[in-house]
Formats: structure tokens, C-alpha cells, sequence
């Protein structure tokens, strides 16, 4: 055992999905599952990543 001081190395996931709003036209960028549109706040939105 003589391992030490090694690089930590963290992979940050941040990827971001782009999406469509429904119900105002918007299109937007967010993460997560269940997405609200940050014009009107709707829930219907689609996932518009390509
Ligand atoms: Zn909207």
C-alpha cells in the first residue's frame, strides 16, 4: 500500500437537455427528469435534444 496523494478526478455529469414548451413556444435548457418551462412554469414540455 503505498498509494497517496493520487489525483482525484470527478466527472461532472453537467450535461444539459434542451426542450420545448408546449404551451408557450419556449424552448430552454434544463436537467432533470420532470422539467418545468421557466416562461410559464408548464409541465409540458418535450424533450427536444437532437
Ligand atoms: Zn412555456
Amino acid at each position: 500500500m503505498c498509494s497517496g496523494g493520487g489525483p482525484v478526478i470527478t466527472m461532472e455529469t453537467n450535461w444539459f437537455v434542451k426542450y420545448h414548451c408546449n404551451n408557450c413556444g419556449k424552448m430552454f435548457k434544463a436537467m432533470g427528469k420532470t422539467p418545468t418551462c421557466p416562461s410559464c412554469n408548464s409541465e409540458d414540455v418535450v424533450n427536444h435534444s437532437d
